[in-house]
């Protein structure tokens, strides 16, 4: 019988993830790589550790030696697939090829997005860099001589990439429009990620979009409502836009958060699609949640290459669970923050936690500051933890919001203790104490 041929567009998070699923399940299965990079892999979530210096760039790319696994590579970028014909055409250096498939599994991931600020174009590149590829990081540090930074933005890269540059010894201005960690964190306890930065020498003008970047000689006057602050160089570090235009060029349905996919991540019979290029939805409503992250992409990867490959898998949703190191102040979240939460319709209560991670009869001890959401009737919603030990708890959490537990029902798991780790009653059943009595 003849072999079908898989194709898999994009060697990221899904891509990677997709492929290794199909080989698990079948060694001998058909594989073609279309992407368009010299390397097999790069690992972009390391980019802010490279700029830091703490990681070389260059290990960031990896050769995962696919002529050894009978995967054949195509260096190439898709530009369109047509269901009806079963072909993809494929853009190369200086030809276009079309490419026969059974099934493509599409996962071209994410570009980055520049915010809506008079002149940020014309100076892209030559004063005002985004951090998401090995040559970003090359261009950044032939900025490091300079005085001053500004980062645009205070999501997680955001922070990671002022971090990096203070410790270039570089004085770093964030400038962000709404509050520290967006969306992602309540602003309580967004109040201690800014007191962190303020204490590390990172200032913070929070609520304060940039309107206008003006080169002045050789420095950069980037302009807010109120006041302009000048630096040597600027980072946007606004977030990301699904890639997928070849989905628009095959008159695919999108949205502004990505190609549109069912449960079992299919665009259409045969044709995938994976990662950052797709509208992504919540585990928790089931309504769109625009996350996008290696984690989520990693495992929609897997769930579309198992679909493909004949079995019934369904990709039940993201719960959106992150974690990012400032410095060594460990910041951690999963589901929704209580104004998202609102937003699509919960009416939230909220346990909240500061407290030592060991016993107080440790002198030698550690904070964190924890925080829990559901709704009336106990169900869980989020959480969010600052401090030592933040991402393993927000997991257990994340967890527990995609198997739809309750604060009870979460009350009732045990968790491993030992004095010089944690509490025997750990603060994760502290803060639902708190959260089970708002609820009375
Ligand atoms: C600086 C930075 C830090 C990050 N840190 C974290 C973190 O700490 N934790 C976390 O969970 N997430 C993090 N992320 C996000 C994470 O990197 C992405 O969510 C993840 O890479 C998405 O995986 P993906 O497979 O969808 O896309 P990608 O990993 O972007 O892979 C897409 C691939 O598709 C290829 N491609 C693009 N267009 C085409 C085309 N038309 N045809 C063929 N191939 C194409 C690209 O070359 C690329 O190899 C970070 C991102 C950045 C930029």
């Amino acid at each position: 019988m003849e072999q079908k041929k898989i194709v898999i567009a994009g060697l990221g998070s899904a891509g990677y993830a997709a492929l290794v699923t199909i080989k698990r399940i079948n060694p001998k299965a058909q594989v073609v790589v279309i992407d368009p990079k010299d390397c097999d892999i790069v690992h972009p979530c390391g980019l802010p550790y490279a700029l830091e210096g703490t990681v070389n760039e260059q290990d960031l790319q990896q050769d995962i030696l696919l002529s050894r696994m009978n995967v054949e590579k195509i260096k190439g970028i898709v530009h369109s697939v047509d269901a009806a014909k079963k072909e993809i055409l494929v853009h190369q250096d200086t030809t276009t090829v079309t490419i026969p498939y059974d099934t493509v599994i599409l996962c071209t991931g994410y570009k980055p997005m520049l915010p809506p600020v008079n002149n940020i174009e014309r100076y892209i590149h030559s004063g005002v860099y985004t951090l998401s590829s090995i040559a970003d990081v090359g261009r950044i540090k032939k900025e490091l001589k300079g005085k001053r930074a500004i980062v645009i933005g205070a999501g997680a890269i955001g922070l990671e990439v002022a971090h990096a540059l203070k410790n270039s010894s570089l004085a770093v201005t964030v400038i962000e429009a709404k509050d520290v960690l967006p969306n992602a964190v309540d602003s309580d306890m967004a109040q201690l990620v800014t007191q962190h930065c303020v204490s590390h020498d990172i200032e913070l003008v929070l609520h304060s979009p940039v309107m206008a970047i003006e080169k002045r000689d050789s420095e950069f006057d980037v302009i807010t409502q109120n006041t302009t602050y000048t630096a040597s160089f600027v980072i946007a570090a606004t977030g990301f836009a699904p890639n997928c235009d070849w989905a628009v060029h095959s008159s695919f349905e999108t949205s502004r958060w990505g190609v549109i996919v069912n449960e079992h991540l299919q665009v259409q019979p045969g044709i995938y699609a994976a990662g950052d290029c797709i509208q992504s939805w919540s585990v928790i409503d089931k309504k769109p949640f625009p996350v996008k992250l290696a984690t989520s992409a990693y495992k929609q990867g897997i769930v579309a290459a198992e679909h493909a490959m004949g079995m019934g898998s369904v990709y039940k949703g993201t719960a959106g669970t992150f974690v990012t190191k400032v410095g060594d102040l460990e910041i951690a979240a999963t589901g929704f923050s209580t104004q998202v939460a609102q937003e699509r319709g919960f009416s939230v209560i909220t346990g909240k936690i500061s407290a030592t991670v060991k016993p107080e009869y440790f002198t030698e001890n550690e904070r964190l500051n924890f925080k829990i959401l559901c709704d009336t009737k106990g169900k869980l919603l989020g959480a969010q933890a600052i401090g030592t030990g933040a991402a393993a708890r927000i997991n257990i959490i994340s967890l527990a919001i995609e198997y739809g537990l309750t604060v009870d029902e979460l009350m009732r798991f045990e968790m491993a203790y030992c004095p010089a780790v944690s509490e025997v009653h750990d603060i994760v059943f502290k803060a639902c104490e708190f959260a089970k009595r708002r609820m009375k």
